[in-house]
């Protein structure tokens, strides 16, 4: 039953489109229970009707005729009770309904189980027998196993197969795709697509205007490919056993005039570009490959498809030409990474989609800080037909929309154009203190992580940098950037922010922040080798950032230096002494600022709640990174779409924690400040006002609405606020508290896009 299970699983995720996909499931599960009738009813995007979808065993012509409205039928009543109903006499069951027309008349014995996406009941999925039986637990656990696997897939197809149609028939569309707020604000531009892996998948389609040159292109990657090969071989040939020797041989069989060069030769010469025409015939072969029952050749498909990945990573190095990017460029990928994002001209990047993440993702977290619209974890879309589509990103919503109708692109440009409004009149608060209508005076700072975000987060208003990501120059490069390197771009920074603070946060690495030139490979890396834990690893990296920071921040004294992931004060101490000694050092050359610069600790992990007071008394200053420590306090990963419903710097313990904090960090009378994304939010904002926090950092663009937030409020009004919300037992009831408390106060725009 297992092989079979995965045999489904396999077909079912190579089908071209959802019919063929569910006629593969009907057959097989028929086939593998060995009953009378297996069929899928799927619900209704419209009514939420059970559709019969395919069947084998019923009669074929109901199929996409049949349909059961909610509460009707049994199909309905599994779908109501998600959960497997299993029967003997299905025409004794008070839901049963007679389907003539289905040629349903025969069949007693009954089981329908549900198929369930992320909550969502997809379907059903039902087998029949005319004999009075029950089906056996295993049978049942067959079918509920079955069913889980298929739903993903389903759900895979079916928008692959909505979008493919959508580009296929050339149709425009009102149809959206649906992922998670990533950052706000709408574009109306033209896809790039942002992955050149070696990821055949992800190959664009694309008409070739000289095959003959295309196919020379090929044919010197497979030289190319070729070469390597034999020169692994000999290098390894004597550490290698004759029979290991001979995956060298049965690679270098693919490259010889066999069908994969034919194949693709032949492709090429139906117009298509060598990549995709190299993608068409290794997903086509090793599709064949795969659905042999031999282990042994089954396991062949993973050759071809090896030898094509290393076939296209040789096409994609020779077509290594300098990208154009179109105007209004949305950049879609699996995974946006800052390198890619930093490549685009700012003037064309117009938008951003991920496939995965989510809205506390570091894309995102970029994304907004550049004022970029953008919508992660959309999960799967046919990347490889998407290059140069028409494409609306709905970042207030979380929604894409390819190839939109001329109705939707009117009305996404209107919400453009009330965007623009709101800007500008929150441009007028430009030069007003955040302060509330009691006289508490908050400083708002912005976060970045890149000197071209400097001027914008200026003219937002922020006064300050509060938090200086160093750690995406490190992203952007090939290898580790040099004392000299670090030094020029941490002094531009602080100049163009003297005499206002800046606080450089130093290298926060590991987790979701990878370098391509240092890769750490753990099962675990949230809880792992991460920020101040990698550097004091590497003092050698760690000093070498420390006196760029200290050189570049001589004579302009507004320096402050942060150090993330703090979890114990042994972490502090240490990395004060480094502090110290790069300090002395330059001090004795006279290349350091006057004294020795401020130092804090963000408080990321749930021990720095209760060891907030401990490393106060030791540092300068203390900053909550609400990111992390929601993540960590809830166990959800920030950029795990699946669960990215559960994150939400609004839970209470969320709130209790960062109140705990600030509580234990004034009574030992030192400064605090939140960087994390609450801070940017309208409704975290005001709490945080109720908190006493005296200065907030956040993205550059909704700084002016945080200033609107706070010159609407008093001080004693966040503070009851801040009171009630504490005694809340679930965010969706904190989010009513806050939100209505914004509505009240004149500020429900702010809440339309949030
Ligand atoms: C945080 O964790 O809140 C934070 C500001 O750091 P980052 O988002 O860069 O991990
Ligand atoms: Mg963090």
């Amino acid at each position: 039953m297992l092989y079979t299970l995965r045999q489904i699983v396999q077909e079912v995720s190579a089908a071209g489109n959802l019919e063929e996909a569910l006629a593969i499931i009907v057959t097989r599960v028929k086939e593998a229970m060995q009953v009378d009738v297996c069929s899928v009813y799927l619900a209704s995007d419209d009514d939420g009707d059970y559709v019969l979808m395919a069947t084998d065993g019923l009669n074929p012509d109901s199929v996409g005729q049949a349909r059961l409205a909610i509460g009707e039928g049994i199909v309905g009543l599994v779908g109501e009770l998600q959960e497997p109903v299993n029967l003997e006499a299905a025409s004794k069951h008070p839901r049963f309904r007679y389907f003539p027309e289905m040629g349903e008349e025969p069949y007693e014995a009954f089981l329908g189980v549900p198929v369930i996406h992320y909550r969502k009941v997809m379907g059903v999925l039902v087998v029949q027998q005319t004999n009075d039986r029950v089906f056996d637990k295993d049978e049942v656990a067959f079918l509920v196993t079955v069913a889980a696997q298929l739903a993903g897939a389903i759900a895979e197809v079916s928008t692959g197969s909505t979008i493919n149609r959508l580009l296929e028939e050339r149709t425009q569309s009102n149809t959206f795709i649906r992922g998670q707020r990533g950052a706000p604000g709408v574009a109306i531009g033209t896809v790039s697509l942002a992955s050149v892996s070696s990821d055949l998948l992800a190959v664009p389609d694309r008409d070739n205007s000289d095959a003959a040159a295309e196919e020379k292109l090929f044919r010197s990657a497979v030289a190319e490919v070729r070469e390597a090969l034999a020169e692994n071989r000999e290098r390894m040939a004597a550490a290698l056993p004759p029979d290991a020797q001979a995956v060298f041989d049965a690679y270098m069989m693919l490259l010889d005039e066999g069908s994969l060069i034919k194949d693709t030769v032949r492709r090429i010469h139906e117009g298509q570009w060598a990549p995709a025409a190299l993608r068409d015939t290794v997903l086509a072969q090793s599709r064949v490959f795969e659905q042999m029952r031999d282990r042994y050749l089954r396991a062949r498909a993973e050759d071809i498809r090896g030898i094509g990945r290393r076939i296209l990573a040789c096409l994609q190095a020779e077509a290594q030409v300098q990208r154009e990017y179109p105007d209004n460029c949305i950049l879609v990928g699996e995974e946006v990474s800052v390198a890619r994002i930093a490549e685009v001209p700012v003037e064309k990047l117009a938008g951003i989609v991920c496939l995965k993440g989510s809205v506390y993702s570091h894309t995102a977290v970029l994304a907004r800080a550049l004022g970029v619209p953008a919508v992660m974890g959309v999960g799967s879309l046919p990347l490889e037909h998407l290059e140069a589509a028409a494409m609306v990103v709905d970042g207030h919503r979380g929604r894409v929309f390819i190839r939109p109708s001329p109705t939707i692109v009117d009305e996404f440009r209107r919400l453009v154009e009330q965007d623009e409004a709101l800007a500008e009149k929150l441009a007028e608060l430009r030069e007003l203190p955040a302060e509330t209508s009691d006289g508490h005076r908050m400083r708002l700072y912005a976060n970045t992580g890149f000197y071209s975000d400097i001027a914008p987060a200026l003219a937002q208003g922020a006064e300050g940098i509060g938090l200086y990501r160093t750690e995406f120059t490190f992203m952007v490069r090939e290898s580790f950037p040099g004392e000299d390197v670090q030094y020029d771009i941490y002094r531009r920074v602080l100049e163009a922010i003297a005499p206002n603070p800046v606080t450089m946060r130093t290298l926060d690495i590991g987790g979701d922040k990878p370098l391509s030139y240092f890769p750490i490979e753990e099962d675990n890396p949230f809880l792992g080798w991460r920020g101040i834990r990698v550097t004091l690893d590497h003092p050698e990296i760690f000093l070498t950032q420390l006196r760029a920071l200290l050189r570049a921040g001589a004579g302009l004294d507004n320096l402050r230096i942060m150090l993330p992931m703090v979890t114990t004060v042994g972490e502090v101490d240490e990395s004060l002494g480094l502090i110290d000694r790069a300090w002395r050092e330059l001090d004795e050359k006279g290349e350091a600022p006057s004294k020795r610069p401020p130092v804090g600790a963000m408080i990321e992990v749930p021990s720095g709640i209760y060891m907030a007071g401990i490393l106060a008394r030791r540092l300068d200053f203390i900053a909550v990174g609400t990111n992390d420590l929601t993540q960590y306090l809830l166990a959800v990963d920030r950029n795990n779409p699946r669960v990215a419903d559960l994150y939400d710097p609004l839970h209470p313990a969320v709130i209790q924690a960062v109140h705990q904090v600030v509580s234990r960090v004034v009574a030992e009378d030192c400064p605090i400040t939140v960087c994390g994304e609450m801070a940017g939010n309208p409704g975290g904002a005001l709490l945080l006002l109720g908190m006493g926090v005296e200065s907030v950092s956040a993205s550059g663009p909704v700084i002016p609405r945080i200033k609107w937030v706070i010159r609407s409020f008093s001080q004693a009004r966040a503070a009851a606020l801040l009171e009630g919300a504490l005694k809340l037992e679930d965010a969706g009831q904190v989010h009513a508290l806050v939100d209505s408390a914004l509505r009240e106060a004149g500020l429900g725009e702010l809440l339309a896009e949030d």
